[in-house]
């Protein structure tokens, strides 16, 4: 006889969204951070919570590395994005159709994938609280605790970079170090890299990161002096579009390509894959549009033998606590990777701090993102 399956019960109305509010938090860095383009002293996040009828709250963070120059995303142009075409389409929505709720931001809303990442991260830690489970549950469940970090050496000057290294290994709140090449000139940085490898020799690993500022010509010149100084990875040496450049470094080079900014989304990895353009990819999932399709980008790579890195734009702990939650699902993660904004920031937004131990960022224990905000600080570093 036929076992009739009681078809799934409709959820209270209660657990129903009711609200979603969006906030920009200014937090200052504990010193100045250097990019290829610019210079920040502080980081600005796009705070989103979503509530239910009920109260139940998730919360997200939306972010951009100190402004528009990497994607063109902007937390004050995510905030109106958000506040005025995503969030009226999710009131009255049960959270759990978040798979649904995307696909339909989808269509109405075009791009955005920073935007997005905030309020899917929002919705995640909303589910997680509601049944008691953490994050990393939700996407496919626990392969390792922790996430050896990278920290970026980006004081602007050597003498204090190689401060940071002794007391960043002292207190073993890093693993590998990563440095910004492109805004001193080709010599100067090799120079520089130089110094900062003869530092590490033996004691971390050295990793570099151009932001796309180099020509191939430059690369190729390049690569074997850095292989010579023993830098273990270059991450995005040319410009996002030149996937067949890209291929050709990955070929000739000794030292482990990344490939970052020329990876942005599922339809990019399956490029990236199909011409051999990098030897790693940086998974991070404000680019992606979300943990989930972070995740699924992740998994086209690990398919095509290509493993990941967790990569950062300098979140809060609460943009870091949604890439650990991911991070834990990682088989391979040969070099880690580099969620350390909580570390740079002077100011952090959560009541109890993560936790950096062993070179690593521990993975929070507790339902949701397993972070909870501090409401006083939230109002302190509000933007109004
Ligand atoms: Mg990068």
């Amino acid at each position: 006889m036929l076992k009739v399956i009681d078809a799934p019960r409709a959820r209270p109305l209660s657990a129903r969204i009711a609200t979603v509010d969006t906030a920009i938090v200014d937090l200052p860095f504990r010193r100045l951070q250097r990019f290829a383009r610019l210079d920040a002293r502080s980081q600005n996040s796009l705070l989103v919570r979503i509530r239910t009828r009920d109260g139940l709250e998730g919360i997200g963070e939306a972010i951009v590395p100190c402004g528009p120059w990497w994607s063109g995303d902007s937390v004050e142009a995510m905030k109106l994005t958000i506040d005025t075409y995503l969030a009226p389409s999710l009131i009255g929505e049960d959270p759990h159709d978040v798979a649904a709720i995307f696909v339909r931001l989808g269509r109405s809303v075009r791009n955005n994938a920073f935007a997005k990442a905030g309020l899917e991260i929002a919705l995640l830690d909303l589910i997680g609280k509601l049944h008691d489970l953490p994050v990393h549950v939700l996407l496919g469940g626990r392969s390792r605790s922790a996430c050896p970090v990278a920290w970026p050496l980006a004081s602007g000057s050597t003498e204090k970079d190689i401060e940071e290294i002794d007391e960043m290994l002292g207190s073993g709140r890093a693993a590998a170090f990563k440095v910004k090449m492109g805004a001193t000139g080709m010599a100067a940085d090799l120079t520089r890299i130089g110094r900062l490898a003869e530092t590490l020799k033996g004691r971390a690993g050295l990793r570099v990161d151009p932001n796309e500022s180099w020509t191939e010509a430059d690369a190729l010149r390049a690569l074997p002096a850095l292989a010579e100084m023993g830098v273990e990875m270059v991450e995005q040496p040319v410009e996002r579009a030149l996937l067949d450049g890209m291929a050709r470094i990955t070929a000739r080079s000794n030292v482990t390509i990344m490939i970052d900014e020329g990876a942005q989304s599922e339809a990019d990895m399956i490029e990236v894959v199909k011409r051999n353009a990098a030897h790693m990819v940086s998974i991070k999932p404000m680019k992606a549009g979300g943990l989930w399709p972070a995740k699924r980008m992740a998994d086209i790579a690990a398919a095509a033998g290509i493993p990941v890195y967790m990569g950062t734009f300098l979140e809060s702990s609460i943009g870091t606590a949604a890439g650990m939650q991911l991070a834990a699902t990682f088989d391979r993660l040969p070099l880690g990777g580099e969620i350390i904004g909580p570390l740079l920031l002077a100011e952090d937004i959560v009541t109890e701090p993560l936790i950096y131990a062993d070179g690593a960022l521990q993975l929070p224990e507790g339902p949701g993102l397993g972070v909870t905000l501090d409401e006083d600080k939230l109002r302190a570093f509000t933007r109004h």
